[in-house]
């Protein structure tokens, strides 16, 4: 009590003296020292305030409490960072909810809120380079963000819990975080739920406690991960875990899914050790410690999403059995391309989408269900006038991620180039992009440089009819 009153005293000291500055100080407008605020946005042009400017975050230490009853979530989260600028303050990203404390380095911290941006000033400049950690508490009802063309991400409450999943929009919607691809970190996840129920996350489960009636299951994900690929699914599931090939794979299938759905799921998910082999062949070792997939009886969602090291999907996803093997095997190969090789600007979504589609094809091709080059051949079918050659591929816009052409001829750019440079060139390329990139983030332009390199080609004339030009490119 006394020690928050005296707190309080020194805010409004703080302030009064910022205000009695000169109009070059209150220009700075941060914390004393001097140094620069951080950009609100981290720069990217389809989404101009995702992500922050100034700092560089290393890793996500999150504490969160869910309770289903009344769908609320309390949140005791730690962020390390490093100063990239010498900070005077810097945003966060955070939609809904409310922040009850701040401190930096253990010092309370001033804050503002306006939309998802929130303004955090330390009570001292960060010099350039510094490490610091930020703590935020803070709790509420968890919202579901709506989009008319991306489709919705968030909270989604399900009968007895939620799931947490969205792209490019949800981590904002549970934790403060720089809520961008391009800034990837690890994470360490403590999901306290009431006993009874299970909270899944990313990466190795780290074990789990009971006390006063609430289970904290605790999640490790070491390999940086992009803010959207984090996950949390809340409810009562059957659980397979089994370690295969050095991977710790960890399974969870909703029990309330209808019978013969639920055989699908568990057939398919059984072949994610076969699957995951089959993509290494092509793309190299499969880059995490973890692996696996959560399904849900609700998917309201809607789609499948490749959270890292643990995908969620819906019912739906499994209508047919080669339906369901061939998403898992998408979301699977989406951890080599979108999660591992995470994108540096939205634009590049086909590096994730053409991609994951063209792995499609190839294990189609595996299962005698029909050959890339079919696949291929029916899609170059398309009449010139259809809305697939209307766009461009390597920067669809931002309403259009996941428009039909970065999926489809997305995945038919890369068939383009196999038909160009010949089977040997194109699969090192696949591979090199991915072992050369791994854990990082990539371009377009980096890819297109790694293919004439391999292949010793000049691409430009295919890349750019296939990527950059909104008409039908001529058959390959
Ligand atoms: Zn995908």
């Amino acid at each position: 009590m006394v020690r928050k009153l005296a707190l309080a005293l020194v805010l409004t000291l703080s302030t009064s003296l910022a205000l009695a500055g000169t109009p070059a100080d209150a220009a700075s407008s941060g914390a004393p020292g001097g140094g620069t605020p951080g950009a609100p946005g981290i720069g990217d042009p389809y989404y101009p305030l995702d992500g922050n400017g100034g700092y560089d975050v290393q890793h996500y230490d999150l504490g969160i409490r869910y309770a289903p009853a009344t769908h609320a979530l309390a949140g005791v989260v730690q962020i390390r960072a490093e100063a990239t600028q010498r900070l005077s303050a810097f945003n966060l990203d955070l939609d809904g909810l409310t922040i009850r404390s701040i401190t930096v380095d253990g010092r309370p911290a001033k804050w503002s809120r306006s939309g998802t941006e929130v303004t955090v000033t330390p009570g001292r400049t960060l010099g350039f380079g510094r490490l610091f950690a930020t703590r935020i508490v803070y709790d509420g009802v968890p919202k579901v963000i709506r989009d008319p063309n991306l489709g919705d991400g968030g909270a989604f409450t399900t009968d007895d819990g939620v799931v947490i999943l969205g792209e490019p929009w949800v981590a904002r919607a549970w934790f403060p975080s720089n809520d961008h691809p391009s800034d990837k970190a690890s994470y360490s996840i403590a999901l306290t739920v009431p006993r009874g129920l299970q909270a899944i996350s990313n990466g190795v489960p780290a074990g789990r406690s009971t006390a006063r009636g609430w289970t904290t299951w605790r999640w490790e994900q070491r390999e940086p991960m992009a803010t959207y690929l984090a996950m949390a699914a809340i409810g009562k599931y059957d659980v397979t875990a089994y370690r295969k090939n050095g991977i710790q794979f960890l399974d969870a299938i909703d029990p309330a899914i209808p019978a013969d759905t639920y055989a699908r799921i568990a057939k398919s998910f059984a072949r994610e050790p076969e699957i995951l082999r089959f993509l290494s062949g092509y793309f190299g070792p499969y880059p995490f410690r973890a692996a696996g997939g959560v399904v849900d009886a609700d998917g309201e969602w809607g789609f499948a999403l490749e959270n890292q090291g643990r995908p969620i999907y819906t019912p739906q996803d499994f209508a047919t059995q080669e339906d369901g093997d061939s998403v898992v095997v998408h979301e699977l190969a989406h951890q080599w391309y979108g999660d591992s090789l995470a994108q540096e600007r939205w634009r590049g979504i086909w590096l994730n989408e053409g991609f994951a589609s063209y792995a499609e094809w190839l294990w189609s091709e595996h299962e005698g269900l029909g050959t890339v080059q079919q696949k291929f051949e029916e899609l170059y079918a398309t009449p010139a006038t259809d809305s697939l050659w209307q766009s461009k591929v390597a920067d669809p816009g931002a309403p259009n991620l996941f428009s039909r052409a970065v999926y489809s001829r997305g995945a038919m750019t890369l068939h383009a180039l196999r038909l160009t440079v010949g089977d040997p060139a194109f699969f090192r390329i696949l591979r090199s992009w991915a072992q050369l990139h791994r854990n990082g983030n990539v371009t377009t332009e980096e890819f297109v440089a790694l293919a004439e390199r391999i292949s010793g080609r000049d691409l430009d004339g295919l890349f750019t009819a296939w990527l950059y030009t909104p008409s039908k490119p001529a058959h390959p």
